[in-house]
């Protein structure tokens, strides 16, 4: 494959499904090499690499919690004695576990935290020296516009998410002299599992708020990451890209 990613390695968590299958896609289809991880489905990894391959791509999984600081070394390790190099990293991984907080218990608060903001912190703090070594390098955050507006029934996930944004800004400012950038993409509904969890009042009363009427798709997600991930994105960095028909504005 040729594109604009091409010769590039690039490592998306959470690969299997959603947005981040449509990410591992995008810059496999950029030409890009694409290592991935996944929790606990190594049949929907496998069906990820055979579509890439058979699209005349790379993609190999690695099968990781994302929340282990541990795990994520051992998958960065792996990519380099692999690849001798990792250019891109797309921290994707994510879950929701949705209440009000009144009944949201420690646990939800937890397992969000460690799923959503450590996850990041483990695999940006694994690639930051080989990129800082290289002098070059692009991370991208997936949060959410409800990182930016909060919501009802998700101060777990907001918080979350609004923490991916400071830390999003502050390791772009640290990294900035090394010629890494470090952005963040913030979907705002897009239709994946996490949002078939939602009730059709629910789905209806949410896409009633969209200016475009229309939910996401994940293509259209991956698609600015892909943009982020290629040198067209070299003078961006810090930045919260909102991809949410309008939404938040
Ligand atoms: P999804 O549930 O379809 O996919 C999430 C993926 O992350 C799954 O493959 C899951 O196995 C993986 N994952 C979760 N925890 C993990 C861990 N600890 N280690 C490894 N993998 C883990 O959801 P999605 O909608 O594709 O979500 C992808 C990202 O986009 C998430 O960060 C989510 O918060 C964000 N997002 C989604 C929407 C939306 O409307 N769907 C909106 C805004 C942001």
């Amino acid at each position: 494959m040729s594109g604009a990613l091409q010769g590039k390695i690039a490592l998306v968590t959470g690969g299997t499904r959603g947005i981040g299958r449509a990410v591992v896609e995008a810059l496999a289809a950029a030409g890009a090499s694409v290592d991935f991880t996944y929790l606990s489905s190594a049949q929907a990894a496998g069906e990820v690499e055979a579509a890439i391959a058979a699209a005349g791509g790379t993609a190999a999984g690695h099968q990781a919690d994302a929340a282990s600081s541990a795990a994520s070394l051992t998958v960065v390790e792996a990519v380099l004695k692999q690849h001798g190099r990792v250019d891109i990293l797309v921290n994707n991984a994510g879950i929701t576990r949705d209440n009000l907080l009144m009944r949201m218990s420690e646990d939800d608060w937890d397992r969000v935290m460690a799923n959503n903001l450590k996850s990041v912190f483990n695999f940006t703090k694994a690639v930051c020296r080989p990129m800082m070594g290289q002098r070059s390098g692009k991370i991208i955050n997936i949060t959410s516009i409800v990182g930016l507006t909060g919501n009802a029934g998700q101060a777990n996930y907001a918080a979350s998410k609004a923490g991916i944004i400071g830390f999003t800004k502050s390791v772009a400012k640290e990294l900035a002299s090394r010629n890494i950038q470090v952005n963040a993409v913030a979907p705002g509904y897009v239709e994946t599992d996490m949002t078939r969890k939602l009730t059709p009042e629910q789905t209806k009363a949410l896409t009633d708020l969209i200016p475009l009427k229309r939910t996401a798709r994940t293509a259209e997600i991956a698609a600015v990451v892909r943009f982020l991930a290629s040198s067209d994105a070299e003078y961006i960095t810090g930045q919260v890209i909102r991809v949410d028909g309008g939404m938040s504005m």
